[in-house]
């Protein structure tokens, strides 16, 4: 059920740049004529509207052409992708086929364009297993074109490659993406502050115009930006020289632009050198970075301190650094395996919500 057919001369006519006196009109024409063919086999075209009143071209007889029918859900989140594009100044078309560098054939569901930028935006109502996005995904780049999916299912790659954002339809018809809110709760105790996460519907068009703008990044800091750095400590004492000294247990990461704070345990910051190279390369002091040696004697830190540590403790100190790009990148390679590590979104519904 495309949203574009061709007409006698070969040119693309699109459902959704069309009023609804020219649809009719064209349907009339159509009728008498037959001079309109599908974009997928040139068999002929009859107009058609939706349960919901999307119109869209359909075949008259689809024979043996392969292309894959689509769901009505395909169909309006194509036509709201489509419409928020052309509201933001870009040119929008669907269905556009094309090829990969080893000739495999390729049909974006829309392809969206303004001078020489373009991508494409494949919306992905049924399942798809995450090999067959990687595959699809590889035929786009191949060609230098850029993809962004958008998943129904809950479950999909998160890459910072691969562009995906989740979509769903709310119980009046409209179409929304879902992101993540933060909420803090901040403590009196000076122990450090839980996030919690919730989800939040943002409509279609409002996360095109995010996108457009620059406002869907990869990552949990954004290079550039300047963060403090809240690190978080509790006391210890050393066996072996005797004196006392302080464990850090955690550093909490707040971006100025990124929204979030993030959260670098003991356990991220011990086991990623990389890391703690480039914060202090930043210009976080030593004293702030988890190390696990006595500051005075370079005794190991027992383990048992290190946990018990978890336990007791405190904000200690804060610095402001700067953001590099190599930070960035050590942040985001860390990140891999952690929940943080997502696409995002920047909105003002989105915005992190503080209590104390
Ligand atoms: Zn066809
Ligand atoms: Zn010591």
């Amino acid at each position: 059920m495309p949203l574009r057919c061709i007409d006698e001369n070969r040119k693309s006519i699109h459902s959704f740049k069309m009023s609804e006196w020219e649809w009719e009109a064209l349907r009339q024409s159509n009728a008498q004529f037959q001079h309109l063919s599908m974009p997928c086999c040139g068999r002929g075209v009859v107009l058609k509207k939706s349960e919901r009143g999307t119109r869209f071209f359909a075949h008259k007889v689809r024979g043996t052409c392969t292309s894959a029918s689509e769901s009505a859900e395909h169909l309006e989140i194509k036509q709201q992708v489509c419409e928020a594009l052309i509201e933001n100044g870009w040119v929008a078309e669907t269905e556009v086929r094309g090829e990969s560098r080893e000739g495999e054939e390729w049909v974006a569901d829309v392809m969206a364009s303004r001078g020489q930028s373009r991508f494409a935006i494949e919306v992905q109502w049924s399942r798809q297993s995450d090999k067959v996005t990687v595959e699809r995904h590889s035929k786009y780049k191949s060609v230098g074109v850029k993809a962004l999916w958008l998943h129904r299912q809950e479950q999909f790659l998160v890459r910072e490659q691969i562009p995906a954002v989740r979509v769903g339809v709310r119980s009046d018809g409209t179409y929304e993406v879902y992101a993540k809110q933060m909420m803090i709760h901040h403590k009196a105790d000076g122990s450090p502050p839980a996030p919690i996460f919730r989800l939040q519907g943002i409509p279609i068009a409002q996360f095109i115009r995010a996108l457009l703008n620059r406002r869907f990044w990869f990552g949990s800091i954004k290079a550039g930006e300047r963060a403090v750095i809240d690190q978080y400590a509790s006391p210890a004492h050393c066996f072996y020289c005797r004196r006392d000294h302080q464990v850090t247990s955690l550093l909490i990461v707040n971006g100025e632009a990124s929204r979030e704070p993030f959260w670098l345990s003991y356990r991220t910051l011990s086991t990623s050198a990389a890391l703690r190279a480039e914060l202090l390369a930043c210009g976080i002091p030593v004293s702030m970075v988890a190390s696990d040696v006595c500051p005075h004697c370079e005794a190991k830190v027992p383990d048992e301190t290190v946990q018990r540590a978890a336990y007791a403790q405190r904000k200690v100190a804060s610095c402001t650094i700067q953001v590099s790009a190599s930070l960035v990148k050590a942040a985001n390679w860390w990140g891999i395996s952690h929940s943080l590590q997502q696409w995002r979104l920047d909105h003002d519904s989105l915005d992190t919500e503080h209590t104390y």
